[in-house]
């Protein structure tokens, strides 16, 4: 039987709903995790690394990287273009590897057009004033940000309907436990096992 290709996972929720940390700490405890890096127009946040958390770049570099067609997906967040390269999720799903993608609703429905196979999640922060007191938290954004980021949120949380999977993220540990799940259920369908790499 051939290696079957990984499979791509959507991972969405407002930003302050704790998406990097659970998926970190899923991608910590497996070794068949690749995240994909985005592309961002937005500033480092402190303690975030170039070529880790995000490929910064400047508008123009990201203006040259949507006319080389080199996004899965890309949209506007917030003031900031945000965007997937799509040449390391294809070589990473190509070796076996699941994906996971850290993207905002916009760019999740362009992949799940495309990819009409990927795995889509929303996480859920347990409320609104949980979201916020955990953006304040941060201490990264500008209160008017911080506004924007409440705002997005709100109209996030009317598309959920659209993801295959719902997170709800009061507790980490289960979270956790139930992405890891979720992951683990998508690859052992028979379709992947029997089809191999011919499911793509
Ligand atoms: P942050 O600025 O808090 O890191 O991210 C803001 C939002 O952008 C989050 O909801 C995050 O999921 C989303 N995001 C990060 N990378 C991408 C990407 O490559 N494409 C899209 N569409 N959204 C992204």
């Amino acid at each position: 039987m051939k290696k079957p290709n990984g499979i791509l996972v959507i991972v969405s929720g407002p930003s302050g709903a704790g998406k990097s940390t659970i998926i970190s700490r899923v991608s910590r405890q497996r070794d068949d995790i690749r995240f994909s890096v985005s592309a961002t127009t937005r500033k480092p946040r402190e303690g975030e690394t170039d070529g880790k958390d995000y490929y910064f770049k400047t508008r123009e570099e990201f203006r040259d990287m949507i006319r080389a067609n080199a996004f899965l997906e890309y949209a506007e967040y917030v003031g900031n273009s945000y965007g997937t390269p799509a040449a390391p999720v294809e070589e990473s799903l190509a070796a076996g590897y699941n994906v996971i993608l850290d993207i905002e609703v916009q760019g999740a429905a362009q992949v799940m057009e495309k990819r009409p196979d990927a795995v889509s999640v929303f996480l859920f922060p347990p409320s609104l004033e949980e979201l916020e007191r955990r953006l304040r938290s941060r201490g990264t954004d500008t209160e008017e940000k911080i506004r924007e980021r409440l705002l997005t949120a709100r109209r996030e949380y009317a598309q959920a309907d659209q993801y295959g999977y719902i997170i709800i993220n009061d507790d980490a540990d289960v979270a956790v436990r139930q992405l890891d799940a979720i992951i683990t259920a998508e690859k052992c369908r028979s379709k992947y096992i029997l089809e191999g790499e011919n499911r793509l």
